[in-house]
């Protein structure tokens, strides 16, 4: 028995990892270079808690399992989680009264630990919140991940159990062949017995070429500002929710910086790559987390940068199963949270239609590379000394060493941003500036690449022309 599944994002890496608890061959499709590139690598990276989601929605039935889901999923894979808890605030009675609508909605959700705080609690759990608060709604289960960590995580042990990865092997089409599925991509003909379409923001392009109708997707993006202000707040911050949305939030990251958006602009179906970010939308971003947290401080400005939605007309993830095809279409927020949970349904349908067995040898856990960073000095001094290489600081701003640079390529990493998105170098205040060329040193040292040949994330991202001395 042979399985396609189509997108390494959060979802599509959850399932391809599920399914390798099974006797069955499972195989990874993903269009760009690396995993965990698509929409989940630029989003807010919260595990909702699920009291926004509409009921008898497929957003309300999988937010708060996949939320809870989370925690024995990062024991096994280890990855960070920081339960920040979250904060819904209202500035008035108005804003009170929806804020009231959320708790009952989330206890319609079965969200545990809601509740309603007054302005002094409010203020006491987070000290640096807008004075002006009235009231806010507290939800201790929320909170952030980097979820291409998790993406990436999730792959590495499939690979380890047995699936196999096709890295920039795009899917143009899916036809049926018999009782089998021939998937056509950029690099050939291949054949499956069961296909798993989680393509993201192309889901519905993909469905639509296996002859599957579906809601059409639209990007609807979602710009930010990084700061690199530690601490500034210490739980996710929404303002009272509008129809267009969460709003603007002010919230902390995993990597101790501060987040500031995501703005909401819906944009033809034609643009499923318009991450620019603008000058207009930027300024609203500031205006309204001013509003949340005064001391925000953009002087602290790291990068600014846009993710897209995979929004629909209907509001909803859309699920949709033909014969042994599933294509799971407009995973838009809150996707994140939500994919541990649609993966597990997804995958004990396959295994119930195809009385798959589990296999004896899985092993669940995925080694993280050591973080020098987090280490205590016993553990550092340890680590070390067998391995001196883990002595040397690379990246400076995030203290990442040449050992766990090493690492991430071993573990799979082929460009910059690969190495970015693994070890937390180039992340920090300078954004490289002084450590990318040490990174190509070692990169050119570890592949056999020239310098000219490396690149920053997609090809033809090559980042210099020739070495001059
Ligand atoms: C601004 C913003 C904020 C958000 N905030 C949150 C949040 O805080 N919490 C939350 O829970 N959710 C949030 N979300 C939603 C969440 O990010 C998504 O639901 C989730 O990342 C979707 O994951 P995915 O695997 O479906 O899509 P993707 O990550 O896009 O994965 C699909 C993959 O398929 C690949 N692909 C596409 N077409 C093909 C093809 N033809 N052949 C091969 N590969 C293909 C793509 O390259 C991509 O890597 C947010 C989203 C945005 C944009």
């Amino acid at each position: 028995m042979k399985i396609a599944v189509i997108g390494a994002g959060i979802v599509g890496s959850l399932i391809a990892r599920k399914f390798t608890r099974y006797k069955v061959d499972v195989e990874i499709f993903e269009k760009l270079p690396d995993v965990g590139w698509g929409v989940t690598k630029a989003n807010s990276g919260i595990l909702h808690a699920g009291y926004d989601d509409e009921p008898n929605t497929l957003r309300a039935k999988y937010c708060s399992r996949g939320n809870e889901m989370y925690t024995a999923l990062s024991e096994e894979l280890n990855f960070e989680i920081k339960r920040t808890g979250s904060l819904v605030v209202a500035f008035n009675d108005e804003e009170t009264k929806i804020v009231e609508e959320l708790l009952k909605r989330g206890k319609t959700n079965g969200v545990k630990e809601l509740r309603i705080l007054s302005k002094f609690e409010a203020l006491e759990i987070e000290p640096n919140l807008s004075r002006e608060v009235v009231s806010a709604l507290y939800s201790p289960n929320a909170g952030v991940i980097a979820p291409w960590e998790v993406a990436q995580a999730a792959v590495e042990n499939a690979l380890n159990n047995g699936a196999k990865l096709h890295l920039s092997t795009e899917v143009k089409s899916i036809s049926k062949e018999g009782e089998k599925y021939k998937l056509n991509t950029s690099k050939g003909f291949f054949s499956f017995d069961a296909v798993v379409n989680a393509a993201g923001l192309w889901a519905d392009e993909l469905a639509e070429s296996a002859g599957v109708k579906v809601t059409p997707i639209h990007p609807r993006r979602g710009q930010y500002i990084l700061l690199d202000q530690p601490n500034a707040v210490r739980t996710v911050i929404f303002p009272t929710p509008s129809r267009a949305g969460k709003g603007i939030l002010v919230l902390p990251t995993v990597h101790n910086t501060t987040l500031l958006g995501p703005t909401s602009e819906d944009l033809p179906p034609n643009e499923k790559e318009a991450t620019d970010t603008t000058a207009e939308y930027l300024a609203k971003i500031v205006e309204k987390a001013k509003k949340l947290v005064p001391l925000v401080n953009l002087s602290k400005t790291i990068r600014t940068f846009a993710g897209l939605r995979p929004e629909n007309d209907i509001k909803d993830f859309v699920i949709k199963r033909e014969n042994n095809m599933i294509h799971i279409v407009a995973t838009r927020s809150p996707g994140l949270t939500a994919a541990p949970a649609i993966a597990e349904d997804i995958v004990e349908e396959i295994v119930e239609k195809f009385d798959l067995q589990k296999r004896d040898n899985f092993n669940p856990v995925r080694k993280a590379i050591p973080k020098i960073a987090d280490m205590g000095d016993e553990e550092k001094e340890k680590l070390i000394s067998q391995n001196p290489s883990y002595g040397r600081v690379i990246c400076r701003c995030n203290k990442v060493t040449e050992g766990e640079i090493v690492e991430a390529i071993k573990n799979g990493a082929r460009t910059l941003d690969g190495i970015k998105f693994r070890t937390a170098a180039m992340f920090g205040r300078c954004q490289g500036s002084f450590c990318t060329v040490k990174i190509m040193n070692i990169m050119k040292r570890e592949l056999g690449k020239d310098f000219e040949d490396i690149t920053k994330n997609l090809p033809n991202s090559n980042v210099v022309d020739g070495v001059v001395r």
